[in-house]
């Protein structure tokens, strides 16, 4: 595929030569377009499976080169970032192997860690630094065409080095994501997936129940859901939208620590069930105190709300369009 005019020319030194992103899709767009406007990457690589895929982020103008053999990708590049589903990175990493040169960074943006890392890890040849890595960041939208580069301004990415990592890897790769304008996390994979289950999986879970619990309900019911789903239903609506291949794949690959949240979850409710049915108003009171609070805390810390600079300000409580996903 030939070069696009889109990589313009930085007024400094890139972070990086070049870089591969391993599907371009929502995360993987918003990343070249971030790499673009920070001028992070002298040359930035794409791979899509297919002929068409590569054209169109070819005319998209997301990369100056695109390839659907993942070797032919990663040929060269200083940091390869995979930006797939997370069932697709053992199939990739193996097929982009051969490609990699020693020395190369390998990362990803996977919203599960310790699976990726099973997955990736046996793969990559000696002399190659992997840091997995998870942007919170995400819009309920998928494609190449749903980035954006502001996606990344005012989050955390959450790094997983393992044992032993490349110290410098860790940097550079945490330098990177730093000018995109996030924050950088180093954490453990287990304990990621420990914390992600809670803040990002469970409520991906329950959003998808609540909407098929109305779905199934009887059609004159259904039509009233819809009607006046402004009253809270939207917010779920919006989580229930979001893309059906990735949370399969999050669900079938954070498994333990989901389960160990749902049933805590199912413990909780059930308590709240026992509070409704015998009137303890007071049980319930202080509950939705105790969560207001929280609330608080999550606007305090600047973690509330759109932040997505192409929108006016918002109330932190009204129809956020970004997510952590
Ligand atoms: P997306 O918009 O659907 O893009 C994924 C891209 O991967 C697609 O454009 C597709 O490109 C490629 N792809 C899909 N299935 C593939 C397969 N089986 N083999 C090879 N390539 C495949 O998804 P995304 O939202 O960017 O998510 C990508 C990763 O980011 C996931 O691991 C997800 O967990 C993580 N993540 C997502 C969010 C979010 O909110 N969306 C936030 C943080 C992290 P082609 O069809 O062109 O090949």
């Amino acid at each position: 595929m030939s070069p696009s005019a889109m990589n313009q020319v930085p007024d400094h030194q890139p972070l990086f030569g070049k870089v591969a992103l391993i599907g371009v899709g929502l995360i993987g767009s918003s990343l070249a377009r971030a790499l673009h406007r920070h001028g992070l990457a002298g040359e930035i690589v794409g791979h899509a499976r297919t002929e068409e895929g590569c054209v169109r982020l070819l005319e998209l103008e997301l990369c100056d080169s695109a390839h659907s053999d993942p070797a032919e990708a990663v040929q060269d590049a200083d940091l390869v970032i995979l930006c797939v589903p997370v069932s697709a990175n053992a199939d990739l990493a193996e097929a982009m192997a051969p490609g990699l040169k020693r020395g190369a960074i390998v990362s990803d943006v996977g919203s599960v860690k310790q699976a990726v890392i099973r997955d990736v890890d046996p793969f990559l040849p000696e002399g190659v630094h992997f840091i997995p890595g998870h942007p919170i960041a995400g819009t309920e939208h998928s494609g190449p065409e749903a980035g954006f580069a502001e996606l990344f301004e005012n989050r955390y990415v959450i790094l997983t080095p393992p044992p032993g990592a490349d110290e410098e890897a860790l940097e550079k790769l945490s330098r990177l994501w730093q000018a995109c304008g996030s924050t950088v996390e180093v954490m453990d994979p287990a304990h990621h997936d420990k914390v992600l289950a809670i803040t990002s999986h469970l409520p991906h879970l329950i959003a998808y129940t609540i909407v098929g619990t109305a779905a199934n309900l009887e059609e004159s019911e259904r039509r009233e859901v819809v009607k006046y789903s402004a009253s809270g239903f939207r917010d779920f609506t919006r989580i229930a939208a979001s893309d059906p291949i990735m949370w399969r794949d999050i669900f079938l690959n954070n498994r333990e620590a989901v389960l160990e949240m749902l049933q805590r979850f199912s413990e909780d409710i059930t308590a709240l069930q026992r509070a409704i049915r015998w009137g303890e108003g007071e049980t319930l009171e202080s509950l939705f105190r105790h969560t207001r609070e929280i609330r608080r805390g999550v606007v305090e810390l600047g973690q509330a709300g759109t932040f997505d600079p192409r929108e006016p300000e918002k109330a932190s409580t009204a129809e956020p369009i970004r997510k952590e996903d």
